[in-house]
């Protein structure tokens, strides 16, 4: 049986909703494990998780879902649903970026909305916006901490989810009201993404491409020169296939050297292994979260160094592109901060972030007409033309998501 998911879940929504509990409460893993995360008690990079969807063969619906071997009403053991990768992704909203990277690798989403706040937060909406940017379609909504508000309350906050999701992707989602802390209705929740959150059709006889999330050197301090293990990068593929033993390249890669005289330099090494839902295999299709071990010196991957680079098989990577012309397609009002305003249009010589896959970069304008913007980037993406960006604008001290872009 493969152990490979099929699907990766995004956990988005407003800090402190109980995006990270969900995921602990599904998985038994807390993705809150940097130590400047667990001090600070917020996500700040991408969490994973992986999670088994099982079925009691014995139980009714929706009793008979669970993520346990065991069922908890009649002790059979449980079969196999479907193996699901989560993603958590931080509420903050200083941390879009790193949402909207996480954005890029979403087949799915489950939108997080506490029920002892109004609703919508900043955040709830910038996110659920995010989602509708990035073209991800399968939402599922949950409504959290219904254990801590009275039952007229927890109408009310139902009631305001409904309006809220009007006109938006989700506006057929199932409103699924939980206690992510207590465990409760854990069961309906993943029937839920069962139904609604479908397995993307992924294209394995194509050049394989993995969009590069995270990166990590996993050596202990001071481990001994003998006994020290290459980098490994973390991600999804988004097509194709990778063996151990496949030489891979990483692009845009690093940055060497210092002002005029620094350049980008593309990394190659060799598979040494992979790993699917905490086991090692031979072989990784698209679908779900994979780490890739290489030969690369751990120096270059430590710290999430190579987030938003691509890496596939020598020589079938897009090319690495300094500067691109986008059409843009502009949202009618600002979100995320509690007063909304009008998007005004882009303007010459305005800088914009720009999320492309799982990268984060700045782009100036240097060039408009009409919908046609040239830019120019501070760090290089390596993309096609019709790959779709998310665009940021400066809007007091914060990038605010301004719209979509598409590569031409
Ligand atoms: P995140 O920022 O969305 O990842 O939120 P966390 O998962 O870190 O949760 C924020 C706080 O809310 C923590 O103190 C959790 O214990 C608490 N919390 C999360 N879910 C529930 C719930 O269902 N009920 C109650 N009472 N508290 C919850
Ligand atoms: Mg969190």
């Amino acid at each position: 049986m493969t152990v490979q998911s099929d699907v990766n879940i995004g956990l988005v929504g407003h800090v402190d909703h109980g995006k990270t509990t969900l995921t602990k409460a599904l998985s038994g893993v807390w993705t809150d494990t940097h130590s400047e995360e667990t001090k600070r008690g917020i996500s700040i990079r991408l969490g994973y998780a992986d999670i088994e969807f099982r079925k009691c063969p014995k139980c009714d619906e929706p009793l008979c879902y669970t993520t346990k071997k065991t069922c908890e009403h009649c002790g059979s053991e449980t079969e196999l649903l479907r193996q699901v990768s989560f993603v958590d992704a931080p509420g903050h909203e200083t941390l879009m970026a790193t949402m909207l990277s996480g954005a890029a690798i979403m087949d799915g989403a489950v939108l997080v909305i506490a029920a002892n706040e109004k609703c919508p937060q900043p955040q709830t909406k910038e996110h659920l916006m995010a989602l509708d940017v990035i073209g991800v379609k399968d939402v599922v909504v949950v409504q959290n901490k219904i254990d801590i508000v009275p039952k007229k309350r927890a109408i009310e906050s139902y009631k305001e989810i409904q309006e809220f999701v009007k006109g938006t992707c989700a506006e057929n989602a199932p409103i699924i009201p939980v206690s992510a802390q207590q465990g409760a209705n854990m069961d309906i929740l993943i029937e839920a993404m069962g139904e609604v959150i479908k397995t993307p059709e992924h294209d394995i006889e194509k050049p394989a491409r993995m969009y590069v999330a995270r990166s990590f050197d996993i050596n202990k301090p001071g481990s001994p020169p003998k006994k020290l293990r290459g980098g490994v990068i973390g991600g999804s593929l988004i097509q194709g296939k990778l063996k151990v033993g496949d030489t891979i390249e990483i692009r845009p890669g690093i940055n060497i050297g210092e002002g005029k005289h620094s350049k980008w330099i593309n990394l190659k090494s060799e598979i040494v292994g992979l790993e699917v839902g905490g086991q090692h295999v031979e072989e990784v299709g698209p679908g779900g979260l994979i780490g890739v071990a290489t030969k690369l010196d751990p120096s270059l991957t430590k710290a999430d160094t190579l987030s938003g680079s691509v890496a596939g098989k020598e020589g079938s990577l897009p090319d690495v592109l300094h500067n691109f012309n986008m059409k843009a397609n502009l949202l009618d009002r600002v979100v995320g901060t509690k007063e909304e305003r009008e998007v005004s249009p882009i303007k010459l010589h305005e800088p914009l972030m720009i999320n492309c896959g799982t990268t984060t970069t700045i782009g100036v304008v240097d060039e408009v007409s009409g919908d046609d913007f040239h830019v120019n980037l501070k760090l290089p993406v390596c993309a096609d033309s019709g790959d779709r960006l998310a665009l940021s604008r400066r809007v007091g001290a914060r990038w605010r998501l301004i719209g979509f872009g598409i590569i031409q």
